[in-house]
């Protein structure tokens, strides 16, 4: 095995970086995680994981569909915006032939930190380091430390991206979105519900799911404005601006986002293909790799994927630099396409003109009676590729 006693740092420990540190240390490597949180804790809110995320995370060793059976959607709704009216319900999990998983992000990394420890990563948490030289791969983790592989899993705003693989800057796409959690016990009608909720109206769109066993209700709520508005975990927007916002929806919408305490108010932007994802030493992976709108809710499915091909190229053969070229061969296309996908998507959602929004609606509606499969299997392309057999 060539990964066997290779020393190889992840900087990040998200998803991505947690499952590539996982996925490598399986296969003998020396894996140290470097992570610039204090505690890898409840940040984050609810992550839907599709057939091909949960190939990788069964592959990984992780049970993720016997431990949260409970949290597998049969069918996904519709709605109109202003009557809250069904346009058309999609079957999901056992009734689409695909499983289908809504976590808790915290959750997820949970188990997979558990499964990094078994596995003998070593972890070190409250350390932002940064790569220093990428032909060497030596990273600034005082003191500053030479691997043999660096994996950069540093997220959306990645700071190894920006240094050392500097490509034309996000542009703003005027859309922002709200997410939430909110106590399922606080809103008792929400039990009538089965599965996801998708609310579709001018300019706006809202997606609502249950997460864990059914006691959280987890809320993404996407506006189209003009002010510019950061990317990131870090901004609490007051409760009233959500509230404001989606003032003349149904009833239902309103009294849900009503309690909402902290909503992170999050701003989309569309990040311009990198011409590269590895250089030397050094890979990234993720989001720092390609960043995506969540409109195919595939970004952290994608980090599972790259964390997987990545271990699968390191382990065949002993020239590393060369290993992290494959692994960005095999990965940009499927990724970039995904991520373009998520951009042309938006477009659907969000339709202000009532006779558009009809038309659509409508056409939804019957290709959802006559034909359920037909709206989900556009994308089997991304559901159906499990990576662990093909890399
Ligand atoms: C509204 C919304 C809904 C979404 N829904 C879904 C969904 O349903 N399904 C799905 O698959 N995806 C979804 N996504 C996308 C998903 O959340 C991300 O793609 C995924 O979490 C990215 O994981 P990552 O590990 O690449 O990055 P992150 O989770 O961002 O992790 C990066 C880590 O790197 C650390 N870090 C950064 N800089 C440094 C440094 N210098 N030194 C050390 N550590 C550092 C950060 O602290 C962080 O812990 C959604 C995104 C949004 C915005």
């Amino acid at each position: 095995m060539h990964l066997n006693g290779k020393n190889v740092a992840v900087i990040g420990a998200g998803i991505g970086g947690l499952a590539a540190a996982l996925a490598m240390a399986q296969r003998g490597a020396k894996v140290q995680v470097f992570e610039q949180a204090e505690t890898l804790g409840e940040v984050g809110a609810g992550l839907q994981i599709s057939a091909n995320g949960i190939a990788v995370l069964q592959a990984l060793g992780l049970d993720p569909i016997a431990k949260n059976s409970g949290n597998m959607p049969s069918v996904v709704e519709l709605c109109d915006h202003k009557s809250g009216r069904v346009i058309t319900r999609l079957p999901q999990n056992r009734q689409a032939g695909k499983p289908f998983l809504q976590l808790h992000r915290a959750d997820l990394l949970a188990d997979l930190a558990a499964a990094c420890d078994a596995a003998g990563v070593k972890t070190r948490l409250g350390c932002a380091c940064e790569v220093l030289d990428v032909e060497k791969g030596v990273v600034s983790v005082q003191p500053d430390q030479a691997f043999d592989a660096v994996i950069a899993a540093d997220g959306v705003r990645s700071p190894c991206r920006a240094t050392h693989f500097a490509g034309t800057k996000p542009g703003y796409t005027g859309q922002a979105a709200w997410r939430g959690l909110v106590p399922a016990q606080n809103f008792l009608r929400f039990a009538e519900q089965a599965g996801t909720r998708l609310y579709l109206g001018p300019k706006r769109h809202i997606v609502v799911y249950p997460l864990r066993d059914r006691s959280l209700i987890n809320i993404v709520a996407v506006q189209e404005r003009a002010d510019w508005t950061a990317e990131g975990w870090n901004q609490i927007d007051s409760p009233a601006n959500l509230q404001a916002a989606f003032a003349d929806w149904n009833p239902y919408v309103r009294e849900l986002l009503g309690q909402v305490e902290h909503p992170i108010l999050w701003g989309f932007f569309a990040h311009p293909q990198l011409s590269h994802w590895a250089k030397g030493r050094v890979a990234l992976l993720g989001d720092a790799a390609h960043p995506m709108l969540p409109y195919m809710a595939q970004g952290a499915c994608m980090g599972l994927e790259d964390a997987w091909v990545l271990a699968a190229m390191l382990d065949r053969g002993d020239n590393v630099p060369e290993a992290l070229q494959s692994y960005e061969h095999l990965r940009k296309p499927r990724a970039s396409k995904v991520q373009q996908t998520s951009l042309g998507n938006s477009k659907i959602y969000h339709a202000e003109n009532p006779l558009v929004r009809f038309g659509l609606h409508t056409g939804m509606g019957i290709a959802g009676k006559i034909a359920p499969s037909l709206m989900t299997q556009r994308f089997d392309w991304i559901y159906d590729l499990d990576v662990t057999k093909a890399a």
